[in-house]
């Protein structure tokens, strides 16, 4: 019986692409909670410093004006390229997979705001 042994090699051999295929996908999520988990506290050890959290403050006037001007709510998320395409409020390349939920400083506080996120930049 030839085919036998055949056979199973070529089911091992889905069976091992299949469970790489799984263990990158474990990987890339894992390194993805890494990567938000440490620009987490980068962010909270960052607004730790009074100098930080000043040069947030006279920022926050400019962070107002373009809330201020941006006209729709869509523009605040993100807008749209040509086509009508939305895309990731962050590196503005790839389509949004997720909306994520930011604080945009602003002259009176902290404004919520609801961004569309591709997930991995
Ligand atoms: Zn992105």
């Amino acid at each position: 019986m030839s085919f036998e042994p055949a056979r199973h090699a070529h089911q091992a051999g889905a069976a091992s692409r299949a469970s790489a295929l799984e263990t990158a996908r474990t990987e890339a999520a894992a390194e993805l909670a890494r990567r938000r988990s440490y620009n987490r506290t980068y962010m909270r050890r960052w607004r730790k410093d009074p100098h930080h959290r000043a040069r947030e403050r006279r920022r926050s006037s400019i962070a107002l004006r373009r809330h201020q001007n941006a006209q729709t709510l869509h523009e605040l998320r993100g807008g749209m390229k040509e086509f009508g395409k939305p895309l990731c409020a962050m590196c503005r390349h790839k389509p949004p997979v997720m909306i994520v939920e930011r604080l945009r400083a602003t002259m009176t506080g902290f404004l919520r705001v609801d961004l569309p996120y591709c997930g991995e930049c």
